[in-house]
């Protein structure tokens, strides 16, 4: 079975630099689906590579890799322990980007506009320095809950996950070194994944996404530093979604385009846009094992801006007394690298050091819906710990813990009582193949397991 693919996008691809009409169509069978992961770096992975069925490595991205068949990640424990993200390969080409336009060892600060998911800010957070950090945002508020919980998953500390819209942000002018817009798109290049979506597909929808790409770009582009990176890209094959729009950035804004060396067996397009000539990377499911993704990098060139300025108000932060310190600071992992320990009402939170010096910045501009690592919550001097910190590198690994099998791994996932004879008494962390799952609390004749309702599995 094949997608059927619209006549008015094949026609409007002709003359497009790496358009091969009848291997593009080949290459929409249904059967040619393709799986891919990209492990987190940030936790051990060995044991994930072992349990999934890996076929080989994608070419631009190193943790990342093709499956030989697509599992019930559902039913995978180490996919909840956030070991692995589920990731289109092509999409990973952002990660090239990245690391060929922007000086990734230095402390910077990074905008990821259209984020949910959360695959493009899982993937940029494992590549930035723990000095650096991560805003996190999604305008659709529906769309914030499934985000926030792939980054309580990834385990970072350096992501901020905010709600705005992008035009909140010009309260911060000139204020990132790299800015990503995944952009919404008439999402062509995700047919053969959801052959459903050609329905929604027209010529009228491809230019109403260009416009509002345009509108998007416009509202954000200001929060940009001079010398700053922009990235855009789209998952549309359509020229006006693409390399139009690297032409209307240049046209209407201080920008350059940037190229990126590519290697010739990737099988990657480059293209150059018809008026500015700026480059362009276009992904055609008939030549690279990935979906359609095109991906374009700017430079802003104006060298008026001066830095940002805004007075900050002080943060809403208190920090912790000496008693809720002792009693919190032995969940702390003591090699987890410099966090600050301090309270937002009766919650204790960890911030890395860029996240607290920016913290009362951020808070005055933007809605934040989660910042740093929730640990926990003070319940008369003791600390409830939360499911933030089992999922976080910040967990001391001198908690006790109990290893699951696989069943009742997923019977603890279901938020099913489970069987654990044998346990510390309070507090222990649930492991499956080295991986901590959540909480649970043994009490003297039954235990109470703490995963998150609103994460349950509810396949049987
Ligand atoms: N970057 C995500 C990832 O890798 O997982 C995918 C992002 S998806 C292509 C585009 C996102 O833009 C969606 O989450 C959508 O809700 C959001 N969006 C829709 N309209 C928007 C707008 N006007 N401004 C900013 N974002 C918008």
């Amino acid at each position: 079975m094949e997608t059927h693919l619209p006549t008015a996008l094949l026609s409007s691809l002709h003359s497009l630099k790496g358009f091969e009409h009848d291997a593009f169509i080949a290459a929409h069978k249904i059967s040619n689906q393709i799986t891919s992961v990209r492990f987190n770096p940030n936790k051990k992975f060995n044991v994930v590579h072992s349990a999934l069925d890996v076929s080989e490595e994608i070419p631009w991205f190193e943790n990342g890799f093709y499956l030989n068949k697509r599992p019930s990640f559902t039913l995978d424990p180490l996919f909840h322990a956030g070991a692995y993200y589920v990731q289109e390969a092509s999409s990973m080409f952002l990660g090239e980007v990245l690391k060929q336009t922007c000086p990734l060892g230095h402390s910077l600060k990074v905008l990821d506009l259209c984020a949910a998911p959360g695959g493009k800010s899982t993937l940029i957070q494992s590549l930035l320095s723990s000095d650096s950090f991560l805003i996190s945002n999604e305008v659709i508020k529906s769309r914030v809950t499934i985000l926030n919980e792939n980054v309580i998953k990834w385990g970072a500390a350096n992501i901020v996950v905010t709600n705005n819209d992008p035009k909140d942000f010009q309260r911060l002018q000139n204020y990132f070194d790299i800015i990503v817009v995944d952009a919404p798109c008439s999402g062509s290049g995700l047919f053969r994944k959801d052959p459903e979506a050609v329905n929604e597909w027209s010529m009228d929808n491809v230019s109403l996404c260009s416009q509002r790409q345009q509108r998007i770009l416009s509202d954000i582009l200001p929060a940009l530093k001079s010398n700053g990176i922009l990235i855009y890209s789209t998952c549309s094959y359509s020229e006006d979604e693409n390399e139009a729009i690297g032409d209307w950035l240049i046209d209407n804004h201080d920008l350059e385009g940037l190229g990126i060396n590519i290697k010739d067996e990737w099988n990657i397009t480059e293209t150059i846009s018809a008026k500015q000539k700026t480059p362009g990377y276009r992904f055609y499911p008939d030549k690279v094992k990935g979906e359609g993704f095109f991906i374009s990098a700017f430079r802003k060139t104006n060298k008026l801006n001066s830095n940002h300025t805004s007075k900050a108000k002080s943060s809403s932060f208190e920090k912790l007394t000496q008693t809720e310190f002792s009693n919190v600071s032995k969940w702390i992992n003591k090699d987890a690298g410099s966090v600050n320990l301090l309270k937002w009402k009766d919650d204790i939170f960890a911030l890395p050091n860029s996240l607290l010096q920016e913290y009362a910045t951020i808070q005055n501009s933007l809605y934040i819906k989660k910042i740093g690592v929730n640990i926990g919550t003070m319940i008369r001097n003791e600390m409830i710990p939360s499911h933030q910190l089992a999922m976080s590198h910040i967990l001391s690994p001198e908690i006790p813990f109990i290893d699951l099998e696989k069943e009742s791994a997923l019977n603890y996932l279901r938020l099913n009582t489970i069987n654990a004879e044998n346990t510390d008494k309070g507090w222990n962390i649930v492991r499956f193949s080295e991986r901590p799952l959540g909480f649970i609390k043994s009490l003297q004749n039954r235990i109470n397991n703490y995963y998150p309702k609103e994460w349950r599995i509810l396949h049987k």
